[in-house]
């Protein structure tokens, strides 16, 4: 017989935690460490792979001297769109309020939560780090993009001799994926190990927010992409945001089912290149570099999930703490691999950075899966619709030269 999908496993581990965590009540906490076990085993992802993949990411673009003005437009509009998905998504968590009206004890999570306030300059300056070695060490995540970013541009600029720091980084990587797809199975008995104890202590009311959640980001992620890559397309591609939709639909869907951008890449660059017209160039610049840097859902998610776990725990974020939300979600999401899963990975980076209880995660966990095809396509998509305006306005340009060219002769 067949072994069910990850998918299916997941869903089944849910209900039966469920069922369980309901007949058996609180003593069902027997099965807690089975999610700790879960919770350390992302946890402990984190470092090697946001160093990894985006030096990777960030070198394996070629020559970033040459890319010149291209890179610097894809990486702006990568930056703005991410930027703007997660206000998107916070609004939907305002608007939704997925997490309120429940009533969990605060003792229930250790001490009072309290989210730290941070200055929004102090935590700009924090994200260089004074010795990144000391970064890896402590798991400063932001500091280890920062370092991961420079790196990557000093490969490229290097060129020729920085070869075999890119094949190491490059073989890091991949093991990287490797142990994170491995994780990954282990989600099943994680979600099992973090419901059933919600479940039996608070019965299964606790679960209905997590509907909402759903929605709210299914919701996010339609408002994305109706309105950000319409305008996006239509004002600077120059295509009807129809044409778009329909062109890029088989990566889309590709990427549901798949929940990998990084596995849809090739798909997303035919799609792009057949059917929305953007060239070899383009595309092979702009693409990769998207599957890697440019994550609008998984932006869009952490937003939702942010206020989510915050208002489940009755924790109020002040506007600076918001503020941060965007900030470091953008960091964030930016260190989130293509691969299933690594959204959640990087949900931990974001609580820990504004101070919500990690726990959080064990609700989203549960329904994780969903959201990350939904979260998927929207990062697909994002990538094609900065490929377009790329491509077009790079096209605008060198025609714009050549007619100066050709009115000075
Ligand atoms: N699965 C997503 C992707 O591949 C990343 C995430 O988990 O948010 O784009």
């Amino acid at each position: 017989m067949k072994r069910p999908g990850l998918l299916t496993q997941i869903l089944v581990a849910f209900v039966i935690a469920i069922v369980l965590g309901a007949i058996v009540g609180p003593s069902i906490e027997v099965v807690q460490p089975l999610g700790d076990l879960f919770l350390r085993m992302i946890q402990f992802i984190i470092v090697p792979l946001i160093l990894s993949t985006l030096v990777v990411g960030v070198a394996g673009t070629g020559n970033i001297k040459k890319l010149g003005r291209m890179g610097g437009k894809t990486i702006l509009y990568y930056l703005v769109t991410s930027a703007i998905a997660i206000t998107i998504g916070l609004g939907i968590g305002f608007a939704f309020q997925p997490g309120s009206g429940v009533d969990i004890p605060t003792e229930s999570i250790g001490e009072e939560p309290v989210a730290e306030e941070q200055n929004v300059i102090e935590t700009l300056l924090n994200i260089i780090p004074q010795n990144p070695f000391q970064a890896l060490v402590e798991g400063e995540t932001l500091q280890i993009i920062f370092f991961a970013l420079f790196i990557g541009i000093a490969i490229s600029l290097v060129g020729e001799k920085a070869q075999t720091v890119y094949r190491f980084f490059e073989g890091f990587a991949e093991v990287m994926y490797k142990i994170t797809g491995i994780v990954i199975q282990l989600a099943p008995i994680g979600v099992f190990g973090l419901i059933a104890p919600v479940v039996g202590e608070y019965g299964i009311g606790v679960l209905l927010p997590l509907l909402k959640v759903i929605l709210g980001v299914l919701v996010a992620c339609l408002l994305h992409a109706v309105i950000t890559y319409s305008i996006v397309v239509k004002s600077f591609g120059k295509i009807s945001p129809l044409v778009f939709f329909k062109g890029i639909a088989p990566a889309g869907l590709f990427a549901f089912s798949s929940a990998s951008s990084a596995g849809t890449l090739p798909l997303t660059m035919k799609n792009s290149q057949e059917n929305l017209g953007v060239t070899q160039k383009t595309s092979s610049c702009v693409l990769p570099l998207g599957a890697t840097i440019n994550m609008d859902g998984t932006a869009i998610y952490q937003g939702v999930a942010v206020l989510f776990i915050a208002q489940f725990y009755g924790i109020e974020l002040s506007v600076s703490q918001l503020l941060s939300v965007v900030l470091i979600a953008t960091l964030a999401s930016i260190g989130t691999a293509g691969i299933p899963g690594a959204g959640m990975i990087m949900l931990t980076l974001v609580l820990t950075n504004i101070g919500l209880p990690l726990e959080g995660i064990a609700l989203i966990a549960g329904v994780d899966r969903i959201l990350d095809m939904f979260r998927t396509s929207i990062n697909v998509i994002g990538d094609a619709a900065g490929a377009v305006l790329v491509d077009r306005t790079e096209k605008n340009h060198t025609e714009d030269q050549e007619l100066e060219h050709s009115l000075n002769a």
